[in-house]
């Protein structure tokens, strides 16, 4: 356990912690000194997880839990007050679905699970951890993966880029509701980073990763952990003046 850390006892929840961004953050949020509940649909990654978490000293839960279904996440919720007697931070970070179809050729059912994966989760999610925090005397800070796709559009992801631009208004929304709750509520918007959600995206479109490169002054791919690390310091008391803000960890995709 880390005393002296970013996050020192703070009670964290992550959500997409099975694989890449939330996975790294777990790492991150852990090291930092967070106690922290994993969440995902993938039973057995975050239970793996969380035993290389506890075997390196931290306090570590996992709730399996489909963001889509809100009982699951208000069960999610409950399981960091139950194990951890509250919650501060949570970083609502699951999403899926970046270029898909061009948009004349969408169905129904593909836009549907994009949108309510990436959007409805998140409000899923922010409903239990804000309604939990309201009865924290410090209030709590969240943080919610957006993307660049929710700052400027990316090739045939109209789904996904309306569904991140919208967790971009869901995140001033909120913040705006409950600055006065002491409750601040942020969102990154990360560019392109290696996890299992680009390489499929990278597979079915050749050319895109380079393509990606040149239009970015950090020309790179990051790593999960770079992502990481701006929303543990956005979840500290470090950002206690930081609410409603998009923050693009994007190499500088967004300023050409
Ligand atoms: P990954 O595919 O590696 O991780 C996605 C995570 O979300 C997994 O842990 C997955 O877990 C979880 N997840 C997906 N759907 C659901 C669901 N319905 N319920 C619960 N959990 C779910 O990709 P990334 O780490 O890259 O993605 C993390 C976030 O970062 C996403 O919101 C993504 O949109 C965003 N992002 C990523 C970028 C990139 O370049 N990688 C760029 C910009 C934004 P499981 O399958 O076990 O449920």
């Amino acid at each position: 356990m880390n005393n002296s850390g970013l996050l020192a006892d703070k009670v964290a929840l992550i959500t997409g912690a099975s694989s890449g961004i939330g996975a790294a953050a777990a790492r991150v949020f852990a090291r930092e000194g967070a106690k922290v509940v994993l969440v995902a649909r993938r039973k057995e990654l975050l239970e793996e997880l969380t035993g290389e978490l506890r075997a390196g000293g931290a306090e570590a839960e996992f709730a399996v839990a489909d963001v889509r279904v809100a009982e699951e996440c208000v069960a999610a919720v409950e399981t960091a007050v139950e194990r951890f007697g509250r919650l501060d931070a949570a970083f609502n970070n699951a999403g899926y679905g970046i270029g898909r179809d061009p948009l004349h050729l969408m169905d129904d059912d593909v836009y549907d699970y994009i949108v309510d994966t990436n959007l409805r989760g998140v409000f899923n999610c922010l409903r239990p951890e804000i309604t939990t925090m309201l009865t924290n005397e410090n209030g709590g800070a969240i943080v919610n993966t957006s993307s660049v796709g929710g700052l400027v559009a990316t090739p045939v992801s109209a789904p996904y880029v309306a569904a991140k631009h919208a967790v971009i208004g869901l995140t001033r929304a909120a913040a705006s509701e409950y600055g006065g709750e002491r409750i601040r509520v942020n969102a990154i918007a990360p560019g392109v980073t290696h996890s299992e959600l680009v390489a499929d995206w990278f597979a079915k479109n050749p050319g895109m990763e380079a393509m990606l490169h040149q239009l970015t002054p950090q020309p790179r791919t990051a790593q999960p952990e770079e992502i990481a690390q701006a929303a543990a310091w956005l979840c500290s008391d470090r950002a206690s003046y930081v609410t409603g803000v998009a923050m693009p960890v994007d190499g500088g995709f967004t300023i050409q």
